[in-house]
């Protein structure tokens, strides 16, 4: 049993994990065995998230990190080749790194729909295409886990381009299991409620969105980073070694209430 979610010897690369819900998932992946490998856009982020993570677990396997831009084709290439140079395999990759931008759709400019849906979709095309080359070349199966939303399944005003793009997710996490299944890959994803992060802090701030999301939720409460933690080691593993473009939700109880 102990074996089914074991991820030793395994390297797990979770963009955008300088904090929130990336971080939270990194640590977990290393405390399941994984070696990690952080990211985000400022390298002194970067830095200081893994030296975070490595003075907190200082009994596991080194955390490292790297900064790139996930939406840089050529950045994201760049640093896959150098993990080949240095005969890294990303075994596992969380398609985590995502932003927010509010904004009625009538009065969204297409620069903000592009960087919205460049960052929280296409990137996860981008680097999952990197990591499934390799995967596949190597013929040892792998792991990919997209980070959703409850938008991916239901929209809400104001954000728009954040919602195509989750809605996206969900489908590309489907394409990529039709043609990566096969090869022992699997591609699945999380549909996170509403959690507790930097994202959120005008949401919590807002007195009567921070009731709504109280009242609307059977939990009755916003879900904290580290609840995520188990539904990716069981996406990440051999738990799930027959598992594929599945998205599973861990909000609380909202959509089933919806
Ligand atoms: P945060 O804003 O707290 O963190 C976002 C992370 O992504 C940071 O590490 C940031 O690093 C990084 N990032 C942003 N843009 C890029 C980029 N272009 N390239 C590389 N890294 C980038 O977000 P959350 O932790 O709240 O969200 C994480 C994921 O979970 C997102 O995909 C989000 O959509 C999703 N999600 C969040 C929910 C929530 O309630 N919080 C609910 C549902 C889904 P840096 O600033 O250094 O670039």
């Amino acid at each position: 049993m102990s074996t089914l979610f074991d991820l030793n010897g395994r390297t797990a690369l979770v963009t955008g994990s300088t904090r929130g819900i990336g971080l939270a998932l990194a640590e977990g992946l290393a405390q399941a065995g994984a070696r990690v490998i952080l990211n985000g856009t400022r390298a002194e982020a970067v830095e200081q998230a893994v030296g975070a993570i490595n003075e907190r677990l200082p009994d596991l396997q080194p955390a490292s990190g790297r900064a790139f831009d996930v939406t840089d084709e050529a950045a994201v290439s760049a640093a896959f080749a150098g993990w080949d140079r240095e005969g890294i395999h990303v075994d596992i990759l969380v398609n985590n790194a995502g932003i927010q931008f509010r904004q009625p759709l009538v009065d969204l400019q297409l620069a903000d729909w592009r960087r919205v849906i460049d960052t929280n979709l296409t990137a996860a095309f981008i680097v999952g295409r990197e990591a499934a080359r390799r995967m596949i070349a190597r013929g040892a199966g792998g792991k990919i886990i997209n980070i959703g939303s409850l938008t991916s399944e239901a929209a809400r005003a104001t954000v728009g381009a954040y919602t195509a793009a989750k809605g996206g997710i969900k489908m590309l996490t489907r394409a990529m299991s039709a043609e990566w299944a096969a090869h022992d890959i699997q591609a699945n994803a999380i549909g996170p409620g509403y959690i507790l992060t930097d994202m959120n802090a005008p949401l919590v701030a807002d007195e009567s969105f921070d009731t709504w999301v109280k009242n609307s939720n059977p939990a009755r409460r916003w879900g904290k980073p580290e609840e995520l933690v188990g539904t990716a080691v069981y996406l990440a593993s051999a738990a799930s070694s027959y598992v594929n473009g599945q998205i599973i939700y861990v909000d609380g109880g909202w959509l089933a209430v919806l």
